[in-house]
């Protein structure tokens, strides 16, 4: 018996927002209401991805909601966090799928592409008829990428790729796949790679030599797609190579994209985790027929999660902000994933203390955000590693 979602704002956090602001937001909010939150524990139990949805998320403008032109929606960076948010709130696997499509798919071909990729590829991603992934991760390279093994090859007018991916994301339900790969370049490298630079191709899925399989056995994101790669003697055209990627900063600069809508979105996790203990807290009795809301132990939780959520919320604005006039740095970004993501997880464990037994069955959707989270703290960063990269930024030295 899950409860509806009432709204979390404790300090008149949307009389920050903008008329447009607000608007982006509701609009994600009816929609992940009247369309996903009816389905999601269905998907959650049976490991299926919703796909039904995607082509009403073209629709309405949710894919590359933040670039421009090509159809997408033309959002600023905090409307399209706020959609991050609310997507989240219904599913962090869901939400996942939208930031692979958006921020790790069309980010890198309108920012890297020749103007024949974009083109092709950007209004068909975003109207959701095209799926991408991202193939960055290798069996043996998650944290430290830059070990990556998978190579192309120049043979004429083509590339030839060889490699492994892991835990990609949509793997086995795209029809390009951004792979990132090392190459011989003549000028040299900026990677201390040996004369070697990290490049960015567009591997159509169809190709031969191209497979992908999913991961199954999943406790987190089970709503979502998640694969391995297998690149064996995949011949693309030269023309695939995205020209302007050159070295692992173009990944990374990727990954920032994504790592600041999941600021965004574990704040709905945490959103959804926090307004369920409570309706649930002030319904529950137990002693004297009184609620465990009036209880102070379970007072002291819930003031924990509304007065964390709160501070998310303006941590993540001001990074919006900085990022929609163009002077936000990947540090500030670093520390929103990192504390957002820890707050969101100890929300969500927090919560399903309130509930008891019933916090451990998808009746209600703690649990499932906890599992789920357990994926967010680790992809696109780690906690940890975003310990380092904040703590380089304030020290000076980095400590990997
Ligand atoms: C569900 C899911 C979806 C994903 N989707 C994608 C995707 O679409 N595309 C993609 O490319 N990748 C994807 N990933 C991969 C993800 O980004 C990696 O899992 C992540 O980078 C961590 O790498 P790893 O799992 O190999 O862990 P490791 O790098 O092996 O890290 C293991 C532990 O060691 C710690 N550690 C590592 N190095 C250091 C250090 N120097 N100092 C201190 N601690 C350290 C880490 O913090 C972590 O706690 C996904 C992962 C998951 C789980």
């Amino acid at each position: 018996m899950a409860f509806k979602f009432k709204g979390v704002d404790f300090i008149g956090f949307d009389s920050l927002l903008t008329d447009d602001e607000r608007l982006a937001r509701d609009t994600a909010r009816q929609f992940i209401e009247d369309n996903l939150i009816p389905i999601i524990e269905e998907c959650n139990r049976e490991g299926r991805f919703p796909r039904e949805l995607v082509p009403q998320m073209g629709q309405l403008g949710f894919f590359g909601a933040n670039l421009h032109g090509y159809g997408c929606a033309g959002m600023s960076n905090v409307e399209y966090g706020l959609v991050m948010q609310e997507f989240e709130r219904g599913d962090s696997g869901v939400r996942s799928f939208v930031s692979v499509q958006s921020a790790l798919v069309m980010y890198p071909i309108y920012t890297f592409g020749s103007d024949e990729q974009k083109d092709y590829w950007l209004p068909k991603l975003a109207t959701g008829e095209k799926l991408g992934c991202f193939g960055l991760t290798e069996p043996d390279f998650g944290s430290n990428p830059g070990g990556m093994r998978t190579r192309a090859v120049k043979s004429g007018d083509d590339y030839i790729l060889n490699g492994e991916k892991m835990w990609i994301t949509s793997g086995t339900i795209s029809d390009v796949a951004v792979i990132w790969a090392k190459v011989k370049e003549n000028n040299g490298s900026d990677d201390n790679l040996d004369g070697e630079k990290v490049r960015g191709f567009l591997v159509e899925t169809d190709r031969p030599g191209f497979s992908a399989y999913d991961v199954h056995g999943k406790w987190s994101l089970r709503a979502s797609v998640t694969s391995g790669l297998s690149l064996q003697d995949v011949r693309i055209p030269a023309k695939n190579l995205m020209p302007g990627t050159g070295g692992l900063k173009s990944p990374l600069m990727c990954l920032n994209q994504a790592r600041y809508g999941i600021a965004w979105g574990a704040i709905g996790a945490a959103m959804a985790c926090y307004d369920t203990a409570l309706q649930y807290s002030l319904l529950r009795k137990q002693f004297r027929d009184q609620p465990i809301a009036s209880h102070q132990l379970i007072q002291e939780k819930l003031t924990w999660m509304i007065t964390e959520i709160t501070k998310a919320q303006l941590l993540i604005l001001q990074v919006g902000r900085l990022k929609d006039a163009g002077s936000v740095d990947h540090q500030h970004i670093s520390m929103a994933k990192r504390n957002n993501v820890w707050m969101a997880l100890e929300c969500a464990r927090l919560a399903r203390d309130i509930l008891g037994g019933n916090g451990i069955t998808d009746d209600y959707p703690v649990m499932r955000h906890m599992m789920n989270l357990e994926s967010v703290k680790t992809y696109e960063g780690t906690h940890d590693i975003h310990t380092l990269i904040i703590g380089q930024s304030v020290t000076g030295i980095p400590a990997y």
